[in-house]
């Protein structure tokens, strides 16, 4: 029996040394083996040859038995953890350098974005309205995603008190305009997104042009008159919007997309509320990570609906309390008789 494992040991030693590819060393170790097992069964019990290879055929089958079913066993093992890898998991095919693919490879492993959804991020274009607390972290993390086109619209310039919340500023750029300084901060995160700024007010003159060149917008701005314009803008254009609010420690968000159902912003707040029963940031506070949350809870759902990916915030309006750390969900409907969108997110399915 030692003589036949050393002759299986010599095949693969020799074979190592020669370079003999594998498959041709497994052939010459079952030639082999065949070889023993035939000489068992021919020549009688009591053959020298046949005592010097183990004495009975059975053992050799055994043997070989055990060997094909580890085999099988690694090979089962194999296919079931190719089957728990994500499906999509290939490249997108074309429009991406290597140094992207590196930046973007654990989005591309995510089943739900996959190198498709890069490619569609990749040629995705996104309106954010309001470079500030809310503008913020959703500029960064559209940025840091792969959103090919990020526009931000915003006639404001950074001020010191801005820098509470507001993290896409920096210190060295108090008084420069909030959009040069975004530019600036989005370029040094990812030059491979491309940054279209507006240094101006959003107004019902340029909101329909500027609009219409988008596939999403973000709303993070901080009144009602932006707020209900963006809106109609959309509702109009058939552009879904993103809109996040924020006050003291609450803060809220919803998707507003009546062309492909639910309700416009108008059908669940109908009406601004007087200027003296909402204060402003600047007139009640808000505590700094705050914006931080909401923002890129907007950024997340951006992403989700560009790849149509999970269930987002369709009917929804997502509520967080930060002073409680709770979250609330409460529904919300398009109505028949809103004056913006009539209800047309009613009739569809
Ligand atoms: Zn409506």
């Amino acid at each position: 029996m030692i003589m036949v494992f050393a002759m299986i040991g010599a095949i693969w030693g020799i074979g190592a040394v020669m370079k003999a590819p594998r498959r041709g060393r497994w052939i010459m170790t079952f030639v082999l083996l065949g070889v023993v097992i035939l000489t068992h069964l021919v020549l009688p019990a009591d053959n020298a040859l046949r005592q010097a290879t183990g004495g009975d055929a059975r053992l050799w089958l055994l043997l070989i038995a055990a060997g094909i079913l580890i085999k099988g066993y690694s090979l089962i093992l194999r296919r079931l953890k190719a089957r728990v890898q994500p499906v999509e998991t290939q490249a997108p095919r074309k429009g991406f350098t290597e140094t992207e693919l590196t930046r973007y490879a654990r989005h591309i492993m995510l089943r739900e974005i996959g190198g498709t959804g890069q490619a569609t991020l990749q040629g995705a274009r996104v309106l954010v309205v309001g470079a500030g607390g809310l503008g913020s972290p959703a500029l960064m993390y559209l940025a840091a995603s792969g959103v090919g086109t990020i526009g931000v619209i915003d006639d404001d310039d950074v001020d010191a008190s801005n820098l509470q919340r507001q993290v896409i500023h920096r210190d060295a750029w108090i008084g420069t305009p909030k959009v040069a300084a975004a530019k600036q901060a989005i370029l040094e995160l990812n030059p491979h997104v491309k940054l279209r700024p507006y240094h101006r007010r959003l107004t019902p003159e340029i909101a329909a042009d500027l609009i219409a060149d988008f596939d999403l917008v973000l709303d993070g701005c901080d009144n009602f008159e932006t707020r209900y314009l963006v809106n109609e803008t959309c509702v109009a254009a058939g552009v879904p919007l993103i809109a996040g609010a924020l006050t003291q420690w609450e803060g809220q968000l919803g998707l507003y997309d009546p062309a492909r159902g639910g309700p416009c912003f108008a059908c669940v707040f109908p009406a601004a509320p007087a200027p003296d029963l909402v204060p402003t940031c600047a007139e009640a506070g808000v505590a700094g990570p705050l914006p931080g949350v909401v923002g890129s809870m907007m950024a997340v759902e951006a992403l989700k609906l560009l790849v149509d990916a999970g269930t987002g915030l369709r009917n929804r309006l997502l509520i967080y309390d930060a002073l409680y750390a709770e979250t609330r969900d409460m529904k919300t409907k398009a109505r028949a008789d809103c004056p913006v969108c009539q209800g047309r997110g009613l009739h569809v399915t």
